[in-house]
């Protein structure tokens, strides 16, 4: 295999989570009755750029054909976020109604209804058919398509450069990362910036997120590999902030290499440093991870089988990728966990792909009563306990697996 970046042969393997099927291809009653197509899912590790990648695989582009859809409206604390970043980046920017903001994967119009609100003309790119229709009923301008130079070329020719472009949880999931930055460093004015969010590699080995790894996502992402990858595609990194969305992610603020004027930030040689320090360029750093994310597949198994042992009611919360990865890698099946309950629409009344596990409304939480609610996606552990805090009446208990098996 070559490095998506770099071109350079890759033989370093990070982690090998054997097979699953696609995280996203939610399974209906009817489907039940025929096959999934379970694909390989292994991460190695670019030595010569530190570009943390999937391998490709046979039958590629079929694997993305679901028709379901994240809506990042869901969730209460990203909106709160995607308002904050607004608010920071109007004000240091200084973004007014003579500003362009492009995000790209714009998803419902989370974050671009906080510009537009502002006042400050904006356009989104979100190439799903559903969520682009959600962000028009907010009034947001959407491009349905891919990002990449093409795009960038023809908004450049419309007089369409962007002083922000906002980009959060997509530079990993783009297969050609050079394009997409490339684009980038296109559609931005001379002194534009470009922001970009995306979860920090150093937190997925620290904390062995293991569970954050799926098809849909191609790179995992350092800010050293993330800085080489720019000023290859004729952007600079000036800034850096650490974030705890999703587990521990970075924004990188970035600038054209040839017209930008922002000297780099000692947060971002700070960064650097300890990525450094902490080994990130050498191939050390990468071993080990295997071993790590086995042992948390083992204490779930472990727990799951003793709680059935006992005869203790367990249900699950958030039907999420990083479940399907957690759940299918583990092998716990629905006579372990026999629910998982989600509160998006368009996925109960499905199966998780591959352990096929049914979800469920929170209707059916309250009816059960179970004894312990596991709650997949971790990083929303804080939000999750708050907003079903009514288990404890019961003497419910919330169980999180990643970056160890905890139980409160
Ligand atoms: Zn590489």
């Amino acid at each position: 295999m070559k490095c998506r970046h770099c071109q350079a042969a890759v033989t370093l393997q990070f982690i090998d989570l054997e097979t699953s099927p696609p995280s996203n291809s939610y399974v209906t009653a009817a489907a039940l009755r025929g096959p999934e197509k379970w694909y390989p899912l292994r991460v190695y590790t670019c030595t010569n750029c530190w570009l943390v990648q999937t391998e490709d695989y046979a039958h590629f582009s079929e694997m993305f054909s679901s028709d379901y859809a994240y809506f990042s409206s869901f969730s209460t604390s990203w909106l709160k976020h995607a308002d904050e970043y607004v608010s920071a980046m109007a004000q240091r920017f200084e973004l007014g109604a003579q500003s362009h903001v492009i995000e790209v994967a714009s998803n419902d119009g989370y974050l671009l209804q906080y510009v537009k609100q502002r006042g400050i003309p904006c356009l989104g790119v979100e190439p799903t058919a559903s969520t682009a229709a959600a962000a028009r009923e907010k009034g947001i301008e959407v491009l349905e398509e891919f990002f990449g130079v093409a795009l960038a070329d023809r908004l450049v020719a419309q007089s369409r450069s962007a002083d922000l472009t906002a980009a959060n949880n997509v530079l990993a999931h783009v297969p050609d990362i050079n394009d997409f930055v490339a684009g980038f460093a296109r559609v931005l004015k001379a002194d534009g910036v470009s922001t970009f969010e995306f979860p920090h590699l150093m937190r997925l080995v620290e904390q062995c997120q293991f569970d954050t790894i799926y098809h849909e996502h191609f790179s995992y992402l350092s800010l050293t590999a993330v800085d080489t990858i720019f000023a290859r595609n004729g952007l600079q990194v000036f800034d850096v902030q650490e974030l705890p969305t999703h587990g521990g992610s970075l924004r990188v603020f970035a600038q054209r290499a040839d017209t930008g004027r922002r000297e780099r930030t000692a947060a971002l040689a700070a960064l650097l440093e300890r990525e450094s320090g902490a080994g990130v360029a050498s191939a050390g750093y990468y071993a080990g991870f295997q071993e790590r994310a086995n042992t948390i597949k083992d204490e779930l198994m472990s727990f799951l089988i003793q709680a059935k042992r006992d005869g203790k009611r367990v249900g699950a919360y958030g039907a999420a990728a990083k479940g399907n990865t957690l759940l299918n890698y583990a092998g716990v099946r629905s006579n372990l966990l026999p629910w998982v309950v989600d509160r998006n629409p368009a996925k109960q009344d499905k199966y998780l792909p591959g352990c096929r596990i049914p979800i469920v409304d929170e209707a059916h939480l309250k009816q059960t009563r179970p004894d312990y609610v596991v709650i997949l996606p971790w990083n929303l552990r804080t939000e999750v306990t708050a907003q079903l805090s009514y288990i404890r009446d019961w003497g419910g208990k919330f169980v999180t697996a990643v970056p160890h098996l905890e139980i409160s």
